[in-house]
């Protein structure tokens, strides 16, 4: 049984995504993709395709945002890695009935339009895993 497809992406948490995305495009070289404001989640995402994966880099819009939390609690990092997924609502369920914690037991609107679900990272090491469907 494997619930996923791949690594969709990799969240990084930054406190300055402008400095952040120059050093991604400008030293390693990769296309930026276009900011994207996503209002639910309080942040400006910047993507940056990766092979098959993508970086994608999160400053909040808000300190009492998740991503603002996240950072005064841990600095920046890596926030969440991201896993692609078909049919996330019953990948949801069938880990609910498992007894799987789930941050979302229904899943929310990401960016670019994916439907996403979050795990507690309690369960899985300390990771917060993201399902993502696109
Ligand atoms: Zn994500």
């Amino acid at each position: 049984l494997n619930l996923l497809e791949k690594i969709d992406h990799v969240g990084v948490a930054v406190k300055d995504l402008e400095k952040a995305l120059s050093f991604y495009r400008d030293f390693l070289g990769l296309e930026f993709k276009g900011f994207e404001e996503i209002e639910e989640q309080k942040v400006r995402v910047a993507f940056f395709p990766v092979g098959e994966s993508k970086i994608e880099l999160l400053e909040t819009t808000d300190p009492e945002g998740p991503v603002g939390k996240f950072i005064e609690k841990k600095g920046e990092g890596v926030h969440h890695i991201s896993f692609r997924v078909s049919d996330i609502e019953g990948k949801l369920r069938l880990l609910k009935e498992q007894g799987v914690a789930l941050i979302d037991e229904k899943p929310r609107y990401g960016a670019g339009g994916a439907k996403i679900a979050f795990i507690h990272p309690r369960q899985t090491g300390g990771v917060l895993v993201e399902l993502c469907e696109r």
